[in-house]
């Protein structure tokens, strides 16, 4: 069959530098926002403070509840303020909860979103929504909830302690892996992701060993950046689609979960994707990938099963049906067995080959 890819550009404005947050007055005046609401997670109490101090008042208030996998219950919540202080954009500051919490806010609104992105999980530069109702996590592409406006400054992510950088960072690197072998991926989706990989590789174990140098965080996050259009132009399959059952249904902690099970995932899909797979170990120096992953993971000093992070091995079944429902893409055919093979080995910690 002859080469066919189609994808789509969007209107995105992008700046990244130290200092970047500077500009977020001239963004939202870019967007025309007079009265923007700050959405971030607790922990970004101090940078928040900062922002409702920008003179003017164009931050016109703030709600600091947002969670992972974007509980139904809080988007109400969040509404409720946006409306009562009449907002008229979002401002998400933080990592993929506050970013995905705007995502929400914008679906249900239509006003416009800027992300100040805290962490490497990516959701900045994606069209990718998710609520979750209970256990119940829906997710969906929608051109709507992408940020118009991102900004990157390094220094906000110098206080993301170094294990949740290290595992945010395979978030990020996990990412890359399945734009490289999606099949609906792209020519662009894959230099994104080979050399987001690589940035990533690079950086992550420099930030684990000196959290507070800057330059290194500022390669880590443009990695990040990379990464998380990568994610944009590619579908992801089997990885994604289990990091989002095991986060959404069995409450597990997302970044972690990705760097524990991208190695298995990998190993099941490397004799159907040997041509992704060479690009993955060459990035990482090894001579596989499977196995590259596994090591990168605990040189980072990151967990290395799915025990260690709490599911329960009574979990494996459920986990393993849901994760074959639906349908996605994926370069190995998904049978019941090899995804409970591929769950069975996260969660003893132990690569199949090994
Ligand atoms: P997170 O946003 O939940 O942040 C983890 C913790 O780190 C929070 O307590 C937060 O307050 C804190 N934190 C964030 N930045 C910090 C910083 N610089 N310094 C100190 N503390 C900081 O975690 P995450 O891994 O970034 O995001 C996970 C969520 O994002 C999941 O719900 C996942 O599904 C979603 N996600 C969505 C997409 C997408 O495209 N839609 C992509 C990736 C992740």
């Amino acid at each position: 069959m002859s080469e066919r890819f189609a994808y789509t550009v969007r209107g995105a404005r992008v700046v990244f530098s130290e200092g970047a947050l500077a500009e977020l007055r001239s963004e939202l005046a870019r967007l025309e926002s007079r009265r923007a609401l700050l959405v971030t997670t607790r922990g970004r109490a101090s940078v928040a403070r900062e922002l409702l101090g920008l003179p003017g008042g164009v931050i016109a208030g703030a709600f600091d509840g947002a969670e992972p996998h974007v509980p139904a219950a809080i988007v109400e919540a969040a509404l409720e303020r946006f409306r009562a202080l009449e907002a008229d954009c979002v401002l998400a500051l933080g990592g993929g909860s506050a970013v995905g919490l705007g995502k929400a806010l914008v679906l249900e609104t239509g006003v416009p979103l800027v992300a100040v992105p805290t962490t490497y999980a990516g959701s900045e530069m994606t069209a990718i929504w998710g609520i979750t109702d209970r256990d119940d996590k829906r997710t969906g592409r929608d051109p709507r909830v992408a940020p118009r406006s991102v900004l990157y400054d390094p220094r906000l992510t110098l206080t993301l302690p170094p294990r949740a950088s290290a595992a945010s960072g395979m978030n990020a690197i996990a990412h890359c892996v399945e734009a490289l072998y999606a099949r609906e991926g792209s020519p662009v989706a894959s230099l994104l992701a080979e050399q987001g990989l690589r940035v990533l590789v690079q950086s992550l174990p420099q930030v684990v060993l000196r959290p507070h140098d800057v330059g290194q965080r500022a390669v880590a996050l443009r990695g990040a950046h990379l990464a998380g259009w990568a994610l944009d132009l590619a579908p992801m399959g089997l990885h994604h689609r289990l990091c989002h059952v095991l986060g959404g249904t069995f409450g597990m902690p997302h970044a972690e979960t990705h760097a524990v099970l991208l190695p298995h995932v990998v190993a099941y899909n490397t004799p159907a994707a040997p041509e992704a797979m060479a690009v993955v170990a060459r990035a990482l120096g090894a001579e596989e990938a499977a196995s590259g992953l596994f090591a990168l993971n605990r040189m980072l000093g990151l967990p290395v099963s799915l025990r260690e992070l709490g599911l329960a091995e009574t979990d494996l079944d459920r986990a393993a049906a849901l994760a074959a429902e639906g349908s996605y893409p994926n370069p190995r055919a998904l049978t019941g067995v090899g995804v409970r093979a591929v769950l069975e080995a996260a969660f003893a910690g132990r690569l199949a080959a090994e």
